[in-house]
């Protein structure tokens, strides 16, 4: 395995110090094969308290938050010792999160880390301060001038799937603009973030507890990041249901909560739309990293009238993309993260059966490992549990609906709302379809929103907030309004 990763396993970053930890190691799973392929630290509770000690001091009683320029020059030359490390990043990430070769190009771990110097360029380039003029509130004259702030600690607490994409949606934009952070990874995939820590640790200038990295198979230290008060913000991506409770606890504290949750996406075919290229183009969507995407559309909603060519399209689509070693160049299905995320896709598929839906795929195929083959359940209406829920495997649900207004009302059925696709070709109708869905992102006829300078997050319950762009950025900011009597 990668030199980043020594033989007795990947350490915490606390404090600007590689350190052990204080629990025992735990075993890390290459999904693709159920082996194990080394340990991560084990945090303990004393480890958090440091960690959150270590970023509150940094953040205090450093100039880390003051000067933009410092923090713009450590962001460009994390992102240039990253790219020194890259074979050995992508060989980590490959192993431990099960993604396919070919997203390490892109968001699983290239884009992130090009992304960096985007944020840099924020930071530089941010008007920090606004002069609103003069005005006279309550007859006094007073000159007004807005200021932004960094708001100071930030706990950023991420889940497995995208581990890079989603560690450097909240650390770059962090950093550029000047908090600190405690980053709490998922159990699942320890060694990205372990490895970027290192790196940080070593071949940075990002001063010590700007950064502190803490791995942990116990999901009890993000809620003590969540409870403690002398963090400041809590940057949560992962399911709708943990950030219910993340922002429970938060609310003791009164702290600043940002959301990326779940979601489950409509992808809306028009009657003008070109039906076999967007029928396909959206099966292949579900099976890409096996369906393990907050932002995939996984409900297939296409006129009435041509379901059962549409279900006959997909269904061949999904047979002809067979799961397999994600280090192999042309894979794009590769495994689910874990024997229970597997387990939990196949609970799915008994529900759609048991409802009266039809399922086509969905077995395990003769691989070592937690694979899946590409799915299409079809038959049920809206309102069944697959439609619904997030099922987070390479699942698609097949749904008719009657015109264009009846397209709306379905996307919209849903908790969530925080991304889609729709196809057609009369721009007019294309634009009411768009305006009507309830939605953070929406492709038209395979249009990507995915780059650095695009805000990314969701409606309803897919979240709080935005992630990435400008927006990203502000997020990590506190207003101060200064007047001064003239
Ligand atoms: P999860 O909610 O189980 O865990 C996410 C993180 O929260 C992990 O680090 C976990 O250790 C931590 N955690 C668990 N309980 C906690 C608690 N009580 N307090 C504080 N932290 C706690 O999610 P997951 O299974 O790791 O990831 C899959 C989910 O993430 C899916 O629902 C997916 O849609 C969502 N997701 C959303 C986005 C987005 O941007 N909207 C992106 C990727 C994934």
């Amino acid at each position: 395995m990668s030199n980043l990763i020594p033989d007795s396993g990947s350490q915490l970053l606390i404090g600007g110090k590689l350190v052990p930890g204080q629990g025992n190691l735990f075993g890390n799973i290459n999904p693709a094969t159920g082996e194990q392929i080394g340990y991560a630290a084990n945090a303990g509770p004393a480890d958090m308290d440091a960690a959150i000690t270590a970023a509150r001091t940094a953040f205090d009683a450093t100039d880390w938050s003051r000067d933009a320029g410092f923090r713009a020059a450590c962001l460009r030359q994390l992102r240039d010792a990253l790219r020194g490390h890259i074979e050995e990043l992508r060989e980590i990430t490959i192993a431990e999160v099960g993604a396919p070769r070919m997203l390490t190009a892109g968001p699983q771990l290239e884009g992130p880390i090009g992304d960096l110097g985007y944020f840099a360029d924020l930071a530089e380039n941010y008007s920090w301060e606004t002069d609103l003029g003069i005005a006279s509130p309550m007859g006094i004259k007073s000159s007004r001038r807005l200021r932004r702030e960094p708001i100071g600690v930030v706990g950023a607490i991420t889940p497995w799937n995208f581990p890079h994409q989603i560690n450097f949606a909240k650390i770059s934009p962090a950093l550029a603009a000047g908090t600190t952070v405690v980053l709490k990874p998922a159990p699942d995939t320890p060694w990205c973030a372990a490895a970027v820590g290192r790196i940080i640790a070593e071949e940075t200038d990002i001063p010590a507890g700007v950064v502190n990295i803490v791995t942990s198979d116990d999901h009890g230290l993000g809620a003590q990041l969540v409870a403690d008060p002398r963090v400041d913000m809590i940057s949560f991506t992962g399911s709708t249901r943990t950030g219910r409770t993340v922002m429970a606890a938060a609310a003791q504290s009164l702290k600043k909560v940002f959301l990326e949750l779940g979601g489950k996406s409509a992808f809306i075919v028009l009657d003008d739309a070109d039906l076999k290229a967007a029928v396909s183009y959206a099966a292949f969507g579900v099976t890409v990293h096996a369906g393990q995407g907050c932002a995939i559309s996984t409900r297939l909603l296409v006129p009435r009238e041509h379901y059962d060519e549409a279900a006959d399209i997909a269904a061949r689509t999904l047979a002809g993309i067979r799961p397999g070693n994600p280090d192999r160049p042309g894979t794009v299905c590769g495994p689910l993260i874990s024997e229970q995320q597997r387990a939990r896709v196949e609970r799915y598929l008994d529900s759609a059966r048991a409802e009266g839906g039809t399922v086509t795929g969905g077995n395990r195929p003769d691989l070592p490992g937690y694979f899946i083959e590409p799915t299409l359940v079809a038959g049920l209406p809206n309102s069944a549990t697959v439609a619904q829920e997030e099922i987070f495997g390479p699942v698609l649900t097949l749904i008719a609906h009657d015109g264009d207004d009846d397209a709306i009302r379905l996307a919209n059925d849903s908790p969530y709302g925080l991304s889609g696709s729709v196809w057609g070709t009369d721009p007019a109708r294309l634009r009411t379809v768009v305006n009507g869905v309830r939605t953070g992102t929406l492709s038209v006829n395979g249009g990507v929103w995915y780059s650095a300078d695009a805000p990314f997050g969701g409606y309803k319950q897919s979240g709080i907030g935005r992630e990435m762009g400008i927006a990203g950025f502000e997020e990590y900011l506190e207003t101060k309004l200064i007047a001064t009597g003239c």
